[in-house]
């Protein structure tokens, strides 16, 4: 398959921002500005806060517009005080889940491992893992780059066979880029990106790994989107910041049509 027989996939992660009525708001605004664009050629998902996800779910209804949540636990249920399971975030409506984001690895001791168990609870759960990888400064400063990114992609799919992995979306996300306004050249970006992909055609056949959609994510924006979009093995945005203004997130969906 070539590469441009990947649909490309935009997803706006809210973080920790916005209360329910403005998530509601700003769902709608979103709804509004992408309505037209083709879900086959650009796919546009929303990861609000988990408080969100049904009212975000039910604004959504009846458009192309998809749902993802941030994190979920790897149990299906029980004594877990606080955590938020992968059916359930099914039964809410979730077609996504973000795992292992680098502020998840950062703050709240998300390992391969972990990141490796949550999206075995995702894929379970029938929904698609948006699994994020990516080097620190100091790992790209000491040129670990494609080794730290290559053990967090084997790490995530540990377990999985090919017909499972070939529907998972991966993203790359060097930390240094993530909320510092600091992006990598599409050069850098589509350099690991192919490495991904070619790791991808070792670990598993390269039919596989032409199927997975590889994001990109770190300080995406309208004024960077469509060169860091037109590159060979970037299949989309995965875009923090940025998504929060309509306007702005609905550009970056533009900006790969
Ligand atoms: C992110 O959190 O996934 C992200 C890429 O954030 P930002 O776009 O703000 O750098």
């Amino acid at each position: 398959m070539a590469a441009q027989a990947r649909r490309k996939l935009i997803a706006g992660n809210w973080k920790m921002n916005k209360t329910v009525p403005e998530a509601l708001t700003l769902a709608r605004e979103v709804k509004g500005m992408v309505a037209g664009v083709p879900a086959e050629r650009v796919e546009v998902a929303l990861a609000p806060p988990f408080v969100s996800l049904l009212a975000v779910a039910a604004e959504l209804q009846g458009t192309e517009v998809k749902l993802a949540a941030q994190n979920c636990y790897w149990e299906a249920s029980g004594a877990y005080t606080g955590e938020v399971s992968a059916p359930m975030l099914a039964s809410a409506g979730c077609a996504y889940v973000i795992v292992g984001h680098s502020e998840r690895r950062q703050y709240f001791g998300e390992t391969d491992e972990t990141v490796n168990k949550r999206a075995r609870a995702v894929v379970g759960a029938g929904m698609t893992p948006i699994l994020c990888v990516g080097e620190t400064l100091e790992e790209r400063e000491a040129g670990r780059t494609l080794e730290v990114v290559g053990r967090q992609v084997e790490g995530g799919l540990k377990g999985f066979q090919a017909a499972e992995v070939a529907g998972f979306v991966l993203a790359y996300e060097p930390v240094w880029a993530i909320g510092t306004g600091r992006t990598a050249t599409s050069a850098q970006a589509q350099e690991v990106h192919r490495a991904i992909r070619e790791q991808l055609a070792r670990l598993y056949d390269q039919a596989t790994a032409n199927r997975v959609i590889i994001q990109y994510g770190g300080s995406v924006k309208p004024e960077n989107a469509a060169e860091l979009l037109k590159q060979p093995d970037v299949d989309g945005a995965l875009v923090g910041g940025a998504s929060l203004k309509a306007g702005d997130f609905a550009a970056i969906v533009k900006a790969g049509l």
